[in-house]
């Protein structure tokens, strides 16, 4: 079984309080497949330019990762910049340089068509549909991730795609935007009335929420000594999310629970070191007992 994601490959430039790297690959698709790649094999595709050498490929190399569909097109990698401020959800986009993404158009190789657990990491609505419209037969669960740009933006197209939509996972502002409605229950009940069954939202430092039609379920996050850099930890908590749930027969709610506590812990380690280091040398072993800790940390009588 494999899990197939499209979305961003990037050279991202970091700036927090602890420290800053002028380029460092990072990208929603990277920090979701490297973090999924430890529960399952992942078919990424996304486009990168000429500039991305054998060396930032190394990231996806000796993993559980097939990069046959990352394409390689004449021009720049998409570029992405961040600021952040003492506290972590205080993020501020320096600068969004679509370079090769601006002409991507998904093309899905044909050994990934019949992918039944697929992720649409954050990209224009149009092209994540364009995506589906090239699976053969029904996948068990389509994930997806959008952003207040395109909420904005492209509502009909965002609507569309969240008709053939499963778990919709984004964060609370973006919550409330799409539902137009500022209590997360009732937000929730709003967003499933355009297609998902469930909403899982990720809250940053406050944890995420999974709610589904008849039950809710939360996790915190992890009280962490040092948070050097928050990018990547939504993407980080989707790869073990839906890394956890292509890695299980059944689809089951004790699943869906567990799912969101794998996602927390690679979220968790995602931003303890800058990029993607704080997820590129883990070990199964070590997730694992991160998993524990959450189970201690969350559990009474
Ligand atoms: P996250 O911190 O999980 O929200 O994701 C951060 C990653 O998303 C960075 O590595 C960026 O390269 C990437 N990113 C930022 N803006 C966009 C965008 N507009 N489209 C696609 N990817 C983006």
């Amino acid at each position: 079984m494999s899990l197939l994601v499209v979305g961003s490959v990037a050279f991202d430039a970091l700036e927090t309080p602890f420290g800053k790297v002028e380029r460092t690959v990072g990208g929603a698709a990277t920090y979701f497949s490297v973090a999924a790649s430890f529960f399952t094999h992942v078919s990424l595709v996304g486009v990168v330019g000429d500039d991305f050498t054998a060396e930032d490929a190394a990231v996806f190399k000796g993993r559980r990762i097939d990069i046959s569909g990352l394409e390689r097109a004449q021009g720049k990698t998409f570029f992405w910049a961040g600021r952040y401020g003492i506290d972590p959800n205080d993020r501020v986009t320096l600068a969004t340089e679509l370079n090769v993404f601006s002409t991507f158009r998904p093309q899905i190789p044909e050994r990934f068509r019949k992918s039944k657990h697929i992720f649409l990491a954050n990209i224009d609505p149009t092209l994540q549909r364009s995506v589906l419209k090239q699976i053969d037969g029904q996948p068990h669960i389509v994930g997806l991730d959008t952003m207040n740009y395109w909420i904005e933006s492209t509502p009909a197209e965002l609507r569309e795609i969240l008709r053939h939509t499963d778990v919709l996972m984004i964060n609370d502002s973006e919550t409330r935007m799409l539902a137009n409605e500022h209590n997360l229950l009732r937000a929730a009940r709003e967003i499933f009335k355009l297609g998902p069954t469930t909403l899982v939202i990720k809250r940053g430092e406050h944890g995420a929420l999974l709610v589904h039609k008849d039950w809710v379920f939360a996790v915190p996050a992890l009280p962490l000594e040092e948070v050097h850099d928050p990018t990547g930890a939504g993407d980080s908590f989707g790869g073990g999310f839906m890394g956890y749930l292509a890695s299980v027969p059944r689809l089951t709610d004790a699943a869906l629970r567990r799912a969101m506590v794998y996602g927390s812990v690679m979220g968790s380690f995602a931003v303890e070191q800058f990029g993607v280091d704080g997820i590129k040398s883990l070990t199964r072993e070590r997730i694992d007992d991160r998993y524990a800790e959450f189970r201690r940390l969350t559990h009474f009588d």
